[in-house]
């Protein structure tokens, strides 16, 4: 089955908002093996999306709409799909009666175009909209599967999920459950990592495997399809056992795991607590590890010390050192971490320093990174990086970095209090 995803909305010709509904959309069709071929924008134009929808039916056997099926003039997929398609749109009770209810318990009067959101395509499946008022539709038509979903994510998302998808699959597989599971991977490339696996990637049919980069971390999902869970989660284990066995070196985690999540499990679990000094970061280490909940058992606090100044006010770094290695420099990271864990008189201190572009620092180029571990009593231990990103990507990027360097460390050493 082929599929195509038409995103409706002006504001998204005009750049207001991004197509993210097509990426969850896709991702969604993905794991149910089902090939995106186009994404398609189309503004809140009847004749345009009526063009959409002929070219759509002409290369795709699925057509997923997004938007447009709000009580405003401007929503007008239902009534261009019934149009095309030459049929009717006729009040879905259940859909009325909930609306109905939404503005009698909210107190407020209900006016004519908010009745038209209960409006569906003639004999259609209605997906039950459990976070906003408009249903969603799905049609078959002629050879041809249309399902319309409503604009605003925290609707489209759910709806797609518990409504739309288990029809699919259904009609995909038979019945067949199809489960996916991501592992997780630090401190190797894509490029590397698929060498390494590159046969089980070669040789696959049921479970899949499959490589995704992004952020400095790679993924592998894997997805398996039987007869019932248990025994899709037998076919994903063994492939996992097979896949660990050759990189399992580089695993950190599975799943919704971050980088952060599984630093800030392991700093807990070993009684350890931390503190950063950050300049060209500003601030980040600290805000993603603040993102995981229960961090404040371990992270104590920190300093941003982003100009030469600050790093000898608050961290007490001579001017000497800076003068002779510059700030972008080993010394100067080693420095950093070794008078921000005195200072918070942590367990380890983490100082992160460089360029971050687009402009170098001296003779270093941008993207020229220094970062410092000190743990316990140990010298600090430092890393360089040379990122490639624009500005912010390779703030983010040292940040990562940072976690899975220090990661390992833990993991090398078995440090624990
Ligand atoms: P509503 O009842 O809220 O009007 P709707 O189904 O009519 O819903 P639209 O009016 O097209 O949907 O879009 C409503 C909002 O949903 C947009 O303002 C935007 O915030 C979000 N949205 C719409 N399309 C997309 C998209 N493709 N990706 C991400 N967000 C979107
Ligand atoms: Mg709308």
């Amino acid at each position: 089955m082929n599929a195509e995803v038409i995103a409706v909305g002006s504001e998204l010709l005009l750049g207001q908002i991004a197509n993210t509904n097509a990426k969850f959309i896709s991702n969604q069709l993905s794991e149910l093996g089902i090939n995106v071929f186009y994404h398609t924008v189309v503004g809140d134009n009847a004749n345009r999306l009526v063009e959409t929808i002929k070219i759509a039916e002409s290369r795709a056997d699925l057509i997923i709409f997004s938007g447009g099926l709000g009580p405003t003039k401007d929503d007008l997929t239902k009534e261009t799909i019934a149009k095309h398609l030459n049929t009717e749109l006729i009040m879905d009770e259940v859909a009325i009666r909930s609306i109905e209810a939404f503005f009698a318990k909210h107190q407020q009067p209900m006016t004519e175009n908010n009745r038209k959101q209960a409006l569906v395509l003639k004999g259609c499946d209605v997906l039950e909209n459990r976070h906003g008022m408009a249903p969603g539709m799905l049609l078959e038509n002629d050879n041809h599967t249309y399902i319309l979903l409503p604009g605003p994510p925290k609707e489209l998302e759910p709806m797609f999920q518990f409504e739309a998808k288990p029809k699919l699959a259904a009609k995909m597989h038979d019945g067949a459950v199809i489960i996916s599971h991501v592992l997780r991977f630090y401190g190797i490339g894509e490029a590397a990592l698929e060498v390494q696996v590159q046969a089980i990637l070669d040789d696959q049919s049921n479970p899949t495997v499959a490589p995704l980069a992004s952020d400095g971390e790679v993924t592998l999902r894997i997805t398996a399809k039987a007869d019932d869970e248990l025994t899709a989660w037998q076919l994903i284990n063994d492939k996992k056992q097979q896949v660990l066995a050759l990189v399992g070196d580089y695993h950190y985690g599975n799943d919704d795991d971050s980088l952060a999540s599984k630093l800030v499990e392991r700093l807990l679990d070993n009684n350890l607590t931390i503190a950063a000094a950050e300049s060209l970061t500003a601030g980040l280490f600290q805000s993603e590890l603040a993102e995981v909940p229960g961090v404040g058992g371990t992270l104590i606090g920190g300093v941003v010390t982003y100009t030469e100044q600050a790093k000898i006010e608050q961290l007490g770094i001579s001017k000497d050192l800076l003068d002779q290695h510059s700030v972008v420099s080993s010394e100067c990271a080693a420095a950093m971490a070794v008078q921000v864990k005195k200072k918070f008189q942590t367990d380890i201190g983490v100082g992160l320093t460089g360029a971050a572009g687009p402009t170098g620092h001296g003779n270093q180029p941008a993207g020229t990174v220094w970062i410092a571990i000190c743990i316990g009593d140990e010298q600090p231990l430092t890393y360089q990086l040379h990122l490639s990103s624009s500005r912010n990507t390779n703030r983010l990027r040292a940040v990562k970095f940072t976690y899975s360097f220090l990661m390992r460390e833990l993991v090398k050493s078995g440090y624990k209090k």
